[in-house]
């Protein structure tokens, strides 16, 4: 069956996700509009046939849409925790003029949460009842908070004015597009590892996170968007329950990138959540959604895709 013509915004869509998601919404026929102020994003991510406005979400939005995929917000720990403010206006302003336009246009919104909303988790896999243990008063904090606070406003949106909303949890998501200095950890290794340097392994290696290859990710995004059915505005996490260790993680990179490189030991930094793994029962039921690539095939198509760039 064609599928219609929805005009689709995607906000941060010249970032990692928002780019991946944008092809894919134009492969399957979208009107995509992106918009983004390039603070972590590139231009040079905005395919050809994508109206691009480059604007701070923070300001108020105009246009019709019928889907908007609100991404805009910086997400690796590095960028949002050297913009703190940024971080939280990004998430309390920036949410609110996306749910805005939304209410006025009559549009669907599908908010990118986090799986930080759980932070130094106390319940692991971690379902989406469970309320989380997040640190209010540190570095993390203009981060989780910032995406809690636009979970409540994507709930108060749907409850007062009926806006459709869809929320998804993303947990660590990495692939092709990803930019090398994005300051991540499989960019960070794979980088490291094709130029010959140290891995950089923070604390002992110990804590864990669940690696989602991006095309299983946005497979998800899109599949959330469009699901039918009771209860669908709650969050959903979205993620691969195959919880590794940081240093197996870098293992896994030397391994797959045949690199030399040695493991060099630096600090933890405050607050690093000490595991991370998804309960995917919800996304399962609901979307008839999980992970297909394996961490092995989705690192040596990353390791590729870096060696491209890095030549
Ligand atoms: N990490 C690491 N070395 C790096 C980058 C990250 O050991 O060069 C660790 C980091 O301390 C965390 C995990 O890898 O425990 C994932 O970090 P990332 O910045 O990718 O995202 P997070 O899940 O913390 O938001």
């Amino acid at each position: 069956m064609p599928v219609p013509m929805l005009r689709t915004l995607v906000t941060g869509g010249a970032g990692f996700l928002g780019s991946n998601l944008t092809l894919k919404l134009l492969s399957e026929g979208r009107q995509v509009t992106v918009l983004d102020d390039l603070c972590t994003g590139f231009a040079s991510n905005i395919p050809e046939g994508v109206r691009f406005i480059q604007a701070d979400v923070c300001e108020p939005l105009v246009g019709e849409y019928d889907e908007i995929y609100h991404l805009a917000c910086a997400a690796s720990p590095d960028k949002y925790q050297a913009e703190p403010l940024q971080t939280l206006r990004t998430n309390f302003i920036g949410t609110s003029n996306v749910l805005e336009l939304a209410r006025r246009c009559g549009a669907s919104v599908l908010f990118t949460s986090t799986s930080e909303v759980y932070g130094d988790p106390r319940v692991c896999p971690q379902v989406e009842s469970y309320w989380g243990n997040v640190n209010s008063f540190g570095p993390r904090s203009c981060y989780d908070e910032g995406k809690r606070v636009s979970e409540s406003l994507c709930y108060t949106y749907s409850e007062r004015y009926q806006v459709r909303i869809r929320i998804a949890r993303i947990f660590n998501t990495y692939g092709p597009r990803m930019a090398p200095d994005d300051g991540r950890v499989v960019s960070n290794f794979v980088v490291q590892a094709l130029q010959g340097k140290s891995l950089t392994v923070y604390g002992d290696g110990s804590q864990t996170r669940s690696l989602c290859y991006v095309d299983d990710l946005i497979r998800g995004l899109v599949c959330l968007m469009h699901a039918q059915g009771a209860n669908l505005e709650a969050p959903v996490n979205l993620g691969n329950p195959h919880e590794m260790s940081v240093k197996e993680i870098a293992e896994k990179v030397l391994e797959l990138s045949a690199s030399r490189s040695q493991i060099a030991y630096r600090p933890l930094p405050q607050d690093d959540p000490t595991r991370r793994c998804p309960d995917i029962q919800r996304a399962r039921g609901w979307l008839g959604w999980e992970p297909e690539v394996s961490v092995e095939k989705g690192l040596a198509a990353t390791i590729d895709y870096f060696r491209g760039q890095l030549t």
